[in-house]
């Protein structure tokens, strides 16, 4: 196969060529969009990330450059028009389940350091001040946390949390009867989302799940419950949350993942100005705290990613 792979990062191509079974790789320090899609030309297959925007146009230039198979090396897959990739008769490949540990531990790491302060005390200590002033935290043990989406990462993450002694309780459109039986207790979203001291997000973006964390979920919400994101950007409305910040009813916010993060992701600051915008206004406040969607990023995802991909490739030569 020859493969087009866009990247805009090194450890990719690192990971690519240490498991490539022999496929002819070319590499495209670029994002995949209207402007690069002309690069397809004579490439049988694209591999593309979270960030690179597949709508019906792209789609169709790809078909006419001979592009038969788009493969995401990722597990989500709203960045890809599939409806009309299927009616082009183009399968899109992913990696569902490449390391949920590796996402549902970093969730837990945006908890422990919001919770701990972790953040603060490295900074403050590097300045010689080794006061305890403003870090007081809580104890996870016995906290009431719910997992909003129980697939891959959210049952992995379920595990992690009954090793702390949470109450953990879910919701998902498909209860999981395993984590049932384990006592995870499922319930409507209203009633998940008001009973919890820690709500973290693990569903897919879709058009039944965007912005399901606005006003009216945010108001359901207790007063100074914690909220982490890190799943998609869009399943949050940002403007909401900030107006919850602003008022102290939301008490802290973990975020791996944002809206319009492409810009962000790709260091390209110029395009979507009030997105910045809201970056800027959530990073000022004190008790949120944002990561660079970095769940993904282990040595041993990172394997899987690539061995993945490639079997799928395999899978789809084979028929
Ligand atoms: P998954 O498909 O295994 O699980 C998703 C779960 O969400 C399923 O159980 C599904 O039934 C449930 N769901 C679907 N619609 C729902 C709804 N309306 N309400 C509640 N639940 C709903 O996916 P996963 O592997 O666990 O990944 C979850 C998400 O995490 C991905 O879609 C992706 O966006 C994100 N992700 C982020 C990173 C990162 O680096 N931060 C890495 C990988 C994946």
């Amino acid at each position: 196969m020859k493969i087009a792979v866009f990247s805009t990062h090194q450890y990719d191509q690192d990971f690519f060529n240490e498991f490539n079974p022999g496929h002819e790789i070319t590499y495209f320090v670029l994002p995949l969009n209207e402007q690069t899609v002309a690069l397809t030309q004579g490439f049988n297959a694209i591999c593309i990330f979270v960030n690179d925007t597949v709508n019906a146009a792209i789609l169709q230039k790809l078909h006419d450059n001979g592009v038969r198979l788009i493969v995401l090396r990722c597990a989500g897959f709203n960045n890809v028009d599939i409806k009309t990739a299927t009616a082009l008769g183009m399968p899109v490949l992913r990696v569902p389940a490449y390391s949920p540990e590796a996402v549902a531990e970093h969730a837990l790491a945006l908890i422990l350091t919001l919770n701990r302060k972790t953040h603060k005390a490295y900074n403050r200590v590097r300045e010689g001040n080794f006061s305890l002033e403003k870090l007081m935290g809580f104890n996870l043990h016995n906290r009431k946390v719910a997992v909003i989406g129980t697939g891959n990462i959210g049952k992995a993450f379920c595990h992690i949390l009954k090793g702390f002694g949470c109450h953990v309780s879910a919701y998902d459109i498909y209860p999981d009867a395993g984590l049932q039986a384990q006592g995870i207790v499922y319930g409507t979203l209203e009633e998940t989302l008001a009973d919890a001291d820690i709500i973290s997000l693990h569903c897919p973006l879709m058009d039944s799940t965007r912005h399901m964390i606005n006003a009216q979920t945010l108001a359901l919400f207790k007063k100074g419950a914690m909220l982490i994101n890190t799943s998609r950007g869009g399943l949050i409305n940002t403007v909401d949350v900030i107006e919850s910040l602003k008022n102290c009813h939301l008490g802290y916010l973990g975020l791996d993942v944002y809206e319009q993060e492409a810009n962000l992701f790709f260091n390209d600051y110029s395009e979507d100005v009030i997105q910045d915008e809201l970056i800027t206004r959530l990073i000022s406040f004190p008790n949120v705290l944002i990561t660079s969607h970095q769940g993904f990023f282990t040595r041993e995802a990172m394997e899987q990613i690539a061995t993945i991909t490639f079997a799928n490739i395999d899978a789809f030569v084979k028929g």
